[in-house]
C-alpha cells in the first residue's frame, strides 16, 4: 500500500485556485467587452466542429486548465447564440448583471447546502429576505411563503402540486387516481406551454389542460373561459386551478387578472399568476399598476433570471397561504437533520439538495436597490415603445398590444397574400436577420398569426442597437422574395 498523502488528488491548493479564478474572470470580462463586435449567432450550429474538438478530450489524462479555459470560451463564443449581445432581441434571456455573476462565484465557492435550515441558516435567511421583498412589491401579504426554483417551469409545477394538495385531501396519499372526478385546469392559449409538461408529469395528463382562446389583444377570453368551465362541470370534471399569465411569452399580453381573481374565488379554484418575466415591473412604482389583480393571487411565479437580469437558474414561487408548501413537500427521514422550527427548505421545494440561487438576486438588489431596477425596467419599456415607433415608420404593422417591451410586427402586404405564404415569409425574414449576425429576432405566431418578434431584455441595449435591428429587418425584407 502506498502512503496516503495529506492532500487529496483533487486539491489543487488555494494559490492555484486564485490563479485559475483570475484567468476565468479575465476571460468573462473580455467576453463581455467583445461580444458586441461579433455576430449575435453563428451561421450554422457547428456540431461536427464541436464534436471533433471534444474528441481531443478523452479524459485518459488531465490537461492544464489554463489551456482548457480559453478553449472553452472560444468554442462558446463561436458556437452559440449570444444572449448577452446588445442586439439579442430574443427570448427572455437577459445579460446577467456583474453583481449576479459575482453571486454565482460566491455561491459555488462556499457551496452552502440549502436542503436543511441548520446547514445554511444565513443562506436560507438571505433567500427568504429576497422572497419577502418580491412578495411585498407584488402586494402579497406579509405571511407569504416561497422558494427559489431552477426557473419558471419548476415554479409553475410547484403551483400545480400546491393547488392539487390544497384542493384535494386525498391527493398527497392517493394521487390523481384517488380523486373524486378527473381534474382540469385553465390557462390561456398564449400561456407558457410548460403547463402541458407539468400536467404530464403530475399524472393529470396533458388532456387536463384547458387552453382557453384569447381575445383580440391576446388576453385570455373570459366568455370562452366561462363556457369551458360550465362544460367541464356538466361533464363531471373537477376544475381546481385557474392560471393568469402576466406577460405572455410570445406577445407580452397581461391577462385580465382582477376578473380572473374574481372568477377563481367564485368557482373555488386556486388562482396562480405566471408572471415569469412580467413580474419584474412590480419593481417600478410607475409600471406596477399594470399587474393590478396579482395581489389577489393564491400563488405567483417570478423568474429572477429573466427581466431581473440574474444569471440562469433563479426562479421563484410565492404562495400567500402559510404552510401550503410544507403540506405539499414535507417528508421526514432519519438521515436528515432534525426538523427546524424555522422550516427546512427541502420540505417546501420540489428540490432536495439545492444551490444558493438567491444570492445573485440579493447582491444585485443590494447594489442598485429597487430604484435601480425601476430605472432599468422603465428604460426598457421606453426603448420598446421607441422600437415599435421606428418599425411603424418603416411600414411594419404591430400585431401585439402590450405596454411591455415585446414588439411583434408583420408586413401588411405579405399578410394579404394568404396565411401559408405569410408564415413562410415571416419565418424566412427572422431567419435572414439571424443569419446576418446583425441581430437576433424570432418568428412567432400570435393566435395563429405569423409575425417577427423582438423583445428588449438586455441592459446593454441602447437606441443605436434599435436603429441597427430596424436596418437588418429592412435588408431581410428586401432579400426574402414575396413569392417563394
Ligand atoms: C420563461 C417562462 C416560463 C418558463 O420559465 P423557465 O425559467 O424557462 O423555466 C414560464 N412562463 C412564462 C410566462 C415564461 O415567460
Amino acid at each position: 500500500m502506498t502512503e496516503i498523502q495529506e492532500r487529496g488528488p483533487l486539491d489543487a491548493g488555494s494559490e492555484e485556485g486564485a490563479r485559475l479564478l483570475g484567468i476565468a474572470a479575465d476571460l468573462v470580462v473580455r467576453h463581455a467587452e467583445g461580444v458586441a463586435d461579433g455576430p449575435v449567432a453563428p451561421a450554422q450550429p457547428g456540431t461536427a466542429w464541436i464534436r471533433e474538438w471534444l474528441d481531443g478530450y478523452d479524459f485518459h489524462a488531465g490537461r492544464p486548465a489554463e489551456e482548457t479555459l480559453p478553449e472553452v470560451m472560444d468554442v462558446l463564443r463561436r458556437w452559440g447564440v449570444h444572449t448577452t449581445h446588445p442586439r439579442y432581441f430574443g427570448l427572455f434571456n437577459p445579460t446577467p448583471t456583474w453583481w449576479g455573476v459575482a453571486g454565482e462565484l460566491l455561491a459555488a465557492g462556499v457551496n452552502p447546502q440549502l436542503a436543511a435550515y441548520s446547514h445554511a441558516p444565513a443562506a436560507v435567511e438571505i433567500e427568504r429576505h429576497v422572497l419577502r421583498f418580491l412578495a411585498d412589491r407584488l402586494g402579497l401579504p406579509a405571511t407569504t411563503e416561497g422558494s427559489f426554483t431552477v426557473g419558471g417551469a419548476e415554479a409553475n409545477q410547484t403551483a400545480v402540486v400546491v393547488a392539487l394538495t390544497r384542493r384535494f385531501g386525498s391527493y398527497a396519499e392517493h394521487g390523481v387516481a384517488g380523486l373524486p372526478g378527473r381534474p382540469v385546469f385553465y390557462a390561456s392559449a398564449e400561456s407558457h406551454l410548460a403547463w402541458l409538461k407539468i400536467a404530464h408529469l403530475t399524472g393529470l395528463g396533458r388532456e387536463a389542460v384547458r387552453l382557453i382562446p384569447v381575445d383580440s389583444a391576446h388576453r385570455l377570453d373570459l366568455t370562452r373561459l366561462r363556457a369551458a368551465h360550465r362544460a367541464d362541470l356538466d361533464a363531471g370534471r373537477t376544475p381546481f386551478l385557474l392560471v393568469g399569465t402576466a406577460g405572455t411569452t410570445g406577445g407580452g399580453a397581461i391577462d385580465p387578472l382582477p376578473e380572473l381573481a374574481e372568477l377563481a374565488r367564485a368557482w373555488g379554484l386556486h388562482f396562480h399568476v405566471d408572471a415569469a418575466w412580467g413580474g419584474a415591473v412590480s419593481l417600478s412604482d410607475r409600471l406596477r399598476p399594470l399587474l393590478a389583480g396579482i395581489e389577489r393571487a393564491d400563488s405567483v411565479t417570478v423568474d429572477a433570471h429573466k427581466w431581473l437580469s440574474a444569471p440562469m437558474g433563479a426562479g421563484t414561487f410565492l404562495v400567500r397561504h402559510p404552510g401550503a408548501l410544507a403540506r405539499s413537500f414535507r417528508v421526514t427521514t432519519a438521515y436528515m437533520p432534525a426538523p427546524e422550527a424555522a422550516g427546512d427548505p427541502y420540505t417546501t421545494s420540489v428540490q432536495w439538495s439545492r444551490r444558493f440561487a438567491g444570492l445573485k438576486v440579493f447582491l444585485a438588489l443590494a447594489a442598485v436597490g429597487q430604484p435601480g431596477y425601476a430605472a432599468q425596467i422603465e428604460r426598457d419599456v421606453e426603448l420598446g415603445a421607441l422600437l415599435a415607433d421606428r418599425l411603424a415608420e418603416h411600414g411594419w404593422r404591430r400585431v401585439n398590444d402590450t405596454p411591455l417591451p415585446v414588439v411583434c410586427v408583420a408586413d401588411p402586404d405579405v399578410g394579404a397574400l394568404g396565411h401559408e405564404h405569410s408564415v413562410r415569409w415571416h419565418d424566412a425574414v427572422a431567419e435572414h436577420v439571424v443569419h446576418s449576425g446583425q441581430a437576433w429576432v424570432s418568428p412567432v405566431r400570435l393566435a395563429g398569426r405569423p409575425a417577427v418578434r423582438l423583445c428588449l431584455i438586455s441592459h446593454r441595449t441602447g437606441p443605436r442597437d434599435l436603429e441597427d435591428v430596424v436596418l437588418a429587418l429592412g435588408k431581410a425584407r428586401a432579400s426574402v422574395s414575396v413569392v417563394r
